[in-house]
C-alpha cells in the first residue's frame, strides 16, 4: 500500500482490542514508531464511557505515547455543541444516556444532569440500563419541553468489557428521533465537523490523510465523503470482507488489512 504521511485512528477495534483497551498485539510498539518515521498521527474515538481525559490517561498508560492535542473525542464536542445551543442560551441541564463517568464530565463542565423531562438537551451515549420508561422521558423532554437531542454517535454495536458484541448508541438515537420527528445533531464521527476538527492544522490534501477504523460504514464512509483516504482493519467488530458488498463502490475502502500494524510507518 502507499505510504501515508499522515494517519487519522480510530481507537476501539483499531489500536485496541476492547473496552479493557487491551491493545492490538504489536500496536504500542508501531504506533510509538510513527513519530520517528516522520509520520503525523491523531486518534479520534466515539468513546462514549469514560470522560476524555481518563481515557488520556488510560491510553498513555497502556504505553501509547501522544500529546493531548492529538486525540479527540466525540465527548468534547457534544459539550461545545451544548453549551451553544442558542434556542437555550447554552444548555444548563441534560437527560443524559450514558454511563457515571459522561454525568460527571458534564456535571464538572456546568451541565447537570438529571434524570427528568425539564431539561434544555438530551444526550445519546452507550447507556447498558436504558429503559422504555427513561425513553419515555426523553420524548417528554424533546415534544413537551423542547429539549435539543444530540447523539455521541450512530454506531450500532462494538464489543464490549466481556468479549460480547453489543448494541450501541445509535439505534437508540434512531428511536428518539423516530418518536420525535426530529434529528439528532451528531457529535463524533462520521460527522463532518467532527473530522474537519480533528484534522485542523495539518497542511496537507486530505487524500494525503488515511482514516483507519475497524467500521468500514459509518467510520469509512465518512472520511471518504470529505476526500481522505480510508483503510479497514479486521481486529473490531466487523470481520466479514463480505460486507463491502454492501457499500456503494464509491466507498469501498481504499485498503482492508488484518492489523493496523500492517500500515506501513
Ligand atoms: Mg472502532
Amino acid at each position: 500500500m502507499q505510504k501515508h504521511s499522515h494517519l487519522l485512528l480510530d481507537i476501539e477495534g483499531t489500536i485496541v482490542l476492547d473496552k479493557r483497551y487491551t491493545p492490538v498485539p504489536g500496536s504500542v510498539r508501531w504506533f510509538n514508531s510513527l513519530a520517528k518515521k516522520g509520520v503525523k498521527a491523531r486518534l479520534v474515538t466515539n468513546n462514549t464511557t469514560e470522560s476524555p481525559d481518563h481515557l488520556y490517561d488510560i491510553l498513555r498508560k497502556r504505553g501509547f505515547k501522544f500529546a493531548r492535542d492529538d486525540f479527540f473525542t466525540c465527548l468534547t464536542v457534544a459539550l461545545a455543541r451544548m453549551k451553544r445551543n442558542p434556542a437555550k442560551g447554552g444548555a444548563k441541564s441534560c437527560l443524559v444516556f450514558g454511563k457515571q463517568a459522561v454525568k460527571k464530565y458534564l456535571r464538572q463542565n456546568g451541565i447537570k444532569p438529571m434524570d427528568s423531562k425539564n431539561v434544555d438537551a438530551v444526550l445519546i451515549g452507550h447507556d447498558p440500563t436504558v429503559t422504555y420508561k427513561k425513553l419515555n422521558t426523553a420524548v417528554g423532554a424533546i415534544i413537551e419541553n423542547g429539549a435539543k437531542l444530540y447523539t455521541l454517535h450512530r454506531n450500532r454495536r462494538f464489543v464490549d468489557e466481556n468479549r460480547e458484541i453489543v448494541m450501541s448508541s445509535g439505534p437508540i438515537a434512531k428511536a428518539l428521533e423516530n418518536a420525535c420527528l426530529v434529528r439528532a445533531s451528531l457529535c463524533g464521527k462520521p460527522d463532518r465537523r467532527f473530522y474537519l476538527s480533528s484534522i485542523k492544522g495539518w497542511d496537507v490534501e486530505r487524500s494525503e490523510i488515511l482514516m483507519v477504523s475497524d467500521d468500514p460504514f459509518a467510520d469509512l464512509i465518512g472520511a471518504k465523503k470529505i476526500g481522505m483516504k480510508t483503510c479497514w482493519v479486521l481486529t473490531g467488530s466487523q470481520k466479514d470482507r463480505n460486507v463491502v458488498k454492501k457499500i456503494a463502490k464509491k466507498y469501498h475502502p481504499d485498503y482492508i488489512l488484518d492489523s493496523v500494524t500492517d500500515i506501513p510507518g
